[in-house]
């Protein structure tokens, strides 16, 4: 059997990366988490865009560890908060932050703001780098929704059990992982980012 193309995915969010890997599961590809990769560094996020983020964690990871590498930098924008947190989603709340804590805070910025003003998307972009660092592919997709008052259900990760999706008027905290799967941001960027990959996948292969 041909061995699969390796590919190192520089997230170390453990439920993010869980996302990426089904979404991936059918491509045919080894995809190995940064933290298997001692000789790479902690990427600073300091971008000023998520496309300028999953490109950086992209290339110092593909640098790094002289394998392909994939990058995904995503957040939560809220309308109403100009777009807050934004690449900022991860510590909302500061040094120190938890899922918790920014949920917190959100619910806090947001407590005088009503019902009919609450729309929100989530984005996520995603960037493939070759070993060189150099940037091969790229895809930003996003997920619209409403932020509620009340958490509902616990799937998910992050702001999931605030973000309602209209359509089914429940949050990704209530839906199926499965429905996640076919609707979130991060499944339209991987839908739009897979036909792009699969034509490199000979080069991948033989870069190691
Ligand atoms: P990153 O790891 O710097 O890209 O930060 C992503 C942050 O955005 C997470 O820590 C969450 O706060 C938020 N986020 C991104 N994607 C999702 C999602 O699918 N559900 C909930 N929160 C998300």
């Amino acid at each position: 059997m041909t061995e699969q193309p390796v590919i190192v995915l520089a997230s170390r969010n453990a439920k993010k990366a869980a996302e990426i890997e089904v979404l991936l599961q059918e491509v045919g590809v080894s995809v190995r988490p940064v933290s298997e990769f001692p000789s790479a560094t902690e990427v600073e996020e300091d971008g000023d865009s998520f496309q300028a983020n999953a490109e950086k964690k992209a290339s110092q990871v593909a640098r790094q560890t002289g394998h392909w590498a994939i990058g995904e930098d995503s957040g939560l924008s809220v309308d109403a908060l100009k777009g807050a947190p934004g690449i900022y989603s991860a510590r909302y709340s500061g040094e120190g932050a938890t899922d918790a804590s920014n949920n917190e805070h959100l619910q806090q910025q947001l407590k005088d703001v009503p019902d009919s003003k609450r729309g929100a998307h989530y984005t996520c972009h995603v960037a493939l780098a070759d070993p060189t660092g150099a940037v091969r592919l790229h895809v930003e997709r996003y997920c619209n929704g409403l932020i509620i008052r009340e958490a509902r259900g616990t799937n998910g990760f992050g702001y999931d059990p605030y973000f309602l999706i209209r359509e089914y008027g429940k949050t990704f905290g209530e839906l199926s992982p499965i429905v996640k799967k076919c609707i979130s941001h991060r499944a339209r960027a991987f839908h739009e980012f897979v036909p792009g990959l699969l034509p490199l996948l000979d080069e991948i292969r033989a870069s190691k």
